[in-house]
This record gives structure tokens, sequence and C-alpha cells, in this order.
């Protein structure tokens, strides 16, 4: 097996009201119309001055590089401009700084660097239109070492990362919004980079096939030459870019507009760190007295634990801990969909466990509408009621269905009572299936023992 290599380069875009360097508004992602978020700074007019430096961006970009363990520089870091011929970029250059944050680390991840940059606007070949609304909006870029070895490592790190980011409630998190750049080299292959990457699973997907691709190459005595490729995300290949820039044809220079940024320490000193997955696993685990198992589970996914605390300072912690850490999260993994692409929501949730707590259905009932509700938003009250799904107390009815299934089911009771005792088991399921999971499991077993034996 050769080692893969594979490093990352990722552009977050951050939560700020302003762009990098004017004042227009930053919610691209929400508006329809193109180029009414824009000025003649983020439109490249001749001319244009741009503003001082965002500083909920740096704070942002600050605040980031500490949780990722960086060190961080202090003085005279330059914004340079990156220049490049492209119509999504009106001035010919982009503007980004160079590393607020070095030397950090994120698990086994050793993180090279984090720095600011703007992003640039919307370009469509196919019309040859071009929207601004996203030109000049800050983004930090992470950069890794090239520390992880496989599709599953990059994975597991993308999504350590992403739920690390969403703590801090800074960075804007929209599906298909972060862009991934991966350098991937197999053992005695030069190394490939892959461009247009939009989520983790693309990320996920572009590896096993660059992999693949690079081996098979190889197999038949090709060789990996250095290129830049980019990702299909509809068909999952990566093909060939041509791409005119290499790095010394950005061209990087100084901006002169802009001063080198300087931190001082008071500044520095300002920034509250947010609570981090660590930190709400100890704190979840002390208020609501859940098993370690538990929390560590529910802090890996934001949206996670954030259901969990709205469930579970109205219902039964641990038995709200059980069932997210259980079927919601099993659900959802089915689906392979997040908490927010579902329609389940605490309000449904807490409505959904007050009847399983309550007993007014089983949990077998429970589970079931569980399944429905994350794909529908439906309120579980109202399903019960309208279909009668509530749980059957009245041991007569119950008699009946038993003698019915006792009946219809000759060869099971002749095993049981000849000693094959998981024969019960398979009546159980029998009588449940009539009564659509509305019975007591143990009150059943209790009367068709009562019945058998
Ligand atoms: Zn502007």
């Amino acid at each position: 097996m050769k080692e893969v290599k594979i490093g990352l380069e990722i552009h977050v875009p951050l939560k700020t009201k302003e762009k990098l360097f004017c004042d227009c508004p930053t919610d691209y992602y929400e508006v329809e119309r193109p180029n009414v978020n824009t000025c003649p700074v983020c439109t490249g007019m001749p001319g244009a001055k741009p503003f001082p430096i965002n500083e909920s961006a740096l704070e942002s970009a600050l605040m980031i590089s500490k949780l990722l363990n960086c060190e961080t520089r202090t003085t005279n870091i330059f914004v340079k401009r990156k220049h490049y011929n492209y119509p999504d970029l009106p001035s010919g250059y982009q503007r980004t700084s160079e590393p607020i944050g070095i030397n950090g680390r994120l698990s086994r991840v050793r993180i090279w660097e984090i720095h600011l940059e703007e992003d640039p606007g919307r370009y469509d070949p196919g019309t040859g239109r071009v929207d601004y609304n996203r030109s000049g909006v800050p983004l930090v870029e992470i950069v890794t070492a090239p520390d992880m070895k496989s599709p599953e490592d990059v994975r597991n790190f993308m999504r350590e990362l992403m739920n690390l980011l969403r703590y801090t409630e800074r960075i804007i998190d929209v599906g298909g919004i972060i862009r991934v750049d991966v350098n991937i080299s197999l053992e005695g292959g030069a190394r490939v980079e892959i461009k247009n990457i939009n989520s983790i699973k693309g990320a996920y997907k572009a590896i096993r096939y660059e992999i693949m691709r690079q081996k098979n190459l190889r197999r038949r005595g090709g060789t990996v030459r250095r290129e830049t490729r980019g990702f299909n995300e509809k068909s999952m290949i990566t093909t060939p870019l041509r791409i005119k820039e290499t790095a010394e044809d950005y061209r990087y220079i100084p901006d002169p507009d802009i001063p080198p940024i300087v931190f001082e320490k008071s500044f520095i000193e300002k920034i509250k760190l947010p609570e981090t997955p660590q930190n709400r696993r100890e704190r979840i685990s002390k208020r609501y007295r859940i098993p370690e198992k538990y929390s560590k589970i529910l802090v890996k996914d934001k949206e996670i634990a954030d259901l969990f605390e709205e469930v579970a300072d109205r219902i039964d912690p641990g038995l709200t801990a059980n069932w997210i850490c259980r079927e919601v999260l099993r659900q959802l993994n089915y689906r392979g969909i997040e908490l927010r692409e579902s329609r389940l929501n605490s309000k449904i949730l807490i409505e959904l466990l007050n009847q399983v707590k309550e007993g007014e259905i089983t949990e077998a009932v429970g589970k079931k509408l569980l399944e429905r509700i994350i794909d529908t938003g439906e309120s579980p009250q109202r399903i019960v009621k309208a279909e009668g799904l509530g749980r059957v107390h009245a041991v007569d009815e119950l008699l009946d269905v038993v003698d019915e299934v006792i009946e219809e089911n000759a060869t099971a009771v002749r095993d049981y009572r000849s000693g094959k005792k998981e024969a019960l088991n398979f009546l159980m399921g029998k009588v449940m299936k009539k009564m659509r999971g509305r019975a007591d499991t143990n009150i059943v077993i209790e009367l068709l023992r009562e019945r058998l034996d």
C-alpha cells in the first residue's frame, strides 16, 4: 500500500455585518437580485479607496486561530494583492492577508496557517453575467499540513473543524458555502491539487476518486503529473483544469492602500473564546447528569447538542439523551442528512417524548412516529389522535389478540411448549404487529405466558 498524503486549504466565509474593506452587507446567500450589495470599493472602480479593515473579521480570525491552537502573529501582517484576471475579480487582484495564526493543531492534523482574504464575485461562464454581491465578503482560509492519509481522515478532520467553527457562531453556515482545495500525493508521485469542492461529502468523494485514478494510472505504467484538477459534484469525478497562473504569476505585492495589521494587546485580550465542544461536554454531563458516552456524542454536532439542551430542559434528560443518541441520530445517518435538513425540531421532539414518558404511546409507536416526523414535521400528538395510535391499556382487548395469535400460529405454540423458548418472541412480535405497536411488550409476554404455560 502506497502512502497517501493529503493536505487541505479550507475557505470559510465569516459572518460579519459588512464586507472586509467596505460597508456593503454580506448576506449574498439570501439576496436574490444580483449586484445590490455593491459599491465602488467591492466592484473595483478606478480610484475607489478601501475602508480600514473590518475589525469584526479580524476578531473572528483571531478567535479561530486561538481555537486551532495557533501562535498569533501581532505586528506587520501585510495585506497583499494577489493578481489574476477573471471576470469575478473586477480590480484584477484579490486582497489576502499574511498569516494571522501559524503552527496550530486540531486533533492529529497540524495547521500551517490561518489568514483572511476577500471573496471574489460570482461569474457564470454560461451567461457571461457576474454578480458582485459576494465580492469582498471576508473569508478565513485554513491551511493544513499534509497529515491526512485517507478520505476517512479528511472527513473526520473536516467534521471536527466545521463543528468547532460553528461553535464560534461567526461563520456563514449555509450548505455548500465552504470551498475546499485538496492537495494529494501518493508515494512516489507528483502532488495533485483538486479545486471546486463545496462540501465534506464532496471532499471525501473527490479524494476517493483521485486515489483510485492515480493508482490505476500507475498500474498501467503512466506517471502522475503535477496538475490542478476540478471536482464535479454531480458526476463525482475530477477532471484536469487549465490554470494559467502559478504562484509566481500572482505577482503578490503589499496593498499600498492598506496599512499592515497590528494587534494591540488589549484587542487580543478582549476577544472572548466561545464554549468549545470539549467545554460543553463537561458542562452537559454535569448539568444534566447524563452518561459520558452520550455527552460525547451530543457535542460532536452543535445542532444536535442545541436540540438536546432545548429538549432536556423540558423533559427527562436521560430519556432525551437516549432518544437523540440512538433514534434521532440513527434516522439522520440512515438518510445521510444533517438535522437542519430534516423537519425535526425541539418542539415536536418534546411533544413526542412527553407522550412516551407519560405512557400515552409505547416506545415502539414513538420510534415509528419519529421515523415519520423527521421527514414531515407533523405534530406527533395529532397523528396519535387521528390514527388511534395511543397505547392500549385494556387487557380484554389485548387478550383477544393474544388468543387470535395463538390460534393462528399452532407451530410456534407447539415449539414453545416443547421447550423452544424463543418461540415466545415470535408470538409477541405477531401480537405487536396486530396491535400496531400500541401495546406494552412486557404485558403481552405476561399474557402469552399465562395462556401457554
Ligand atoms: Zn462594497
